[in-house]
């Protein structure tokens, strides 16, 4: 089954609207194949996301990069899917390992967060208990994944393992239990794209190699051909995420399991456009 090549730039917490129109210039002057061909998202943060929406050229779309996991409400400082939805926005990223790292999300919910709040040394430490406040009210990545596909959103939802991870050889598991998270939470997979980001790669300038991002993503793609079903394997386009650049996407691009990317850094330069045409 063909899958359709797909790269999303995350531009993460970065840029003034002026710098935000110069990158839309860029993208927009661009000679980029056609939408046909590549899809292309781009996720300015939340702010920029109308400016973004209304100047950039038609066939590409805007993600945001995170959306809350249920109705809004009283949740000072998160932007609720409805929201996305009711802006015409498309596309949310989720799952990203600087909110699993960071912001300390999880895969899942689970009396242990209760238990990390009791045993915190950090209890009285506000930041920390309110990002557990954040686990008992549901801020899970499976969760959000659930939620925002329920209001017609697109994810992007990614998975990666950390070095330690990697080099203790749980790569797969880590991975798979991130996947296993989501796969129990939805039944279609029609508006899901996977970002495979290996943490260690990600901002370190330190890309996977062409034979380590197939590698797992054809893992991958085997873990969701025997947990969810055969169509939902071949068809889900698994992207790869972490120091891609204009020097390295193509040989990456050439793998077979490997249907895009999810760009950080070199999102926010001219050489996207070189990374938008790395499968033509
Ligand atoms: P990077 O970031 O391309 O700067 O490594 C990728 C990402 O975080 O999605």
């Amino acid at each position: 089954m063909a899958r359709k090549f797909f790269v999303g730039g995350n531009w993460k917490c970065n840029g003034t609207s002026e710098e935000v129109k110069k990158i839309v210039s860029i993208l927009n002057d661009g000679k980029v194949a056609s939408a046909d061909v590549v899809d292309v998202v781009v996720s300015p943060p939340f702010v920029f996301l109308p400016l973004v929406k209304s100047s950039l050229r038609p066939e590409f779309h805007v993600a945001a990069q995170n959306c809350w996991v249920k109705k809004g409400g009283a949740y000072t400082g998160e932007i609720s899917a409805e929201m996305l939805v009711n802006l015409d926005i498309p596309w949310v990223i989720l799952g990203h390992s600087e909110r699993r790292q960071l912001l300390s999300e999880s895969n899942e919910a689970s009396c242990l967060c209760a238990k990390r709040l009791y045993l915190s040394s950090n209890f009285f430490d506000i930041q920390y208990l309110l990002i557990h406040i954040f686990y008992f009210l549901g801020q899970f990545v499976g969760d959000k994944v659930a939620y925002a596909l329920s209001k017609g959103l697109k994810v992007i939802a990614c998975v990666g393992e950390t070095l330690e991870q990697r080099e203790s050889g749980a790569t797969m598991d880590v991975v798979a239990a991130q996947t296993k998270a989501i796969a129990e939470r939805i039944s279609d997979w029609t508006n899901v794209v996977v970002a495979y980001e290996p943490v260690w790669a990600i901002g370190t300038g330190k890309v996977a190699t062409p034979a380590q991002a197939q590698e797992v993503h054809s893992e991958l793609r085997k873990w969701l051909q025997t947990n969810v079903s055969a169509d939902v394997a071949a068809s889900t386009r698994i992207i790869y995420g972490g120091s891609v650049s204009g020097a390295n996407c193509k040989e990456l691009a050439a793998q077979p399991d490997v249907d895009g990317f999810l760009v950080g850094g070199a999102s926010l330069k001219p050489e996207f456009v070189d990374i938008i045409n790395a499968a033509t």
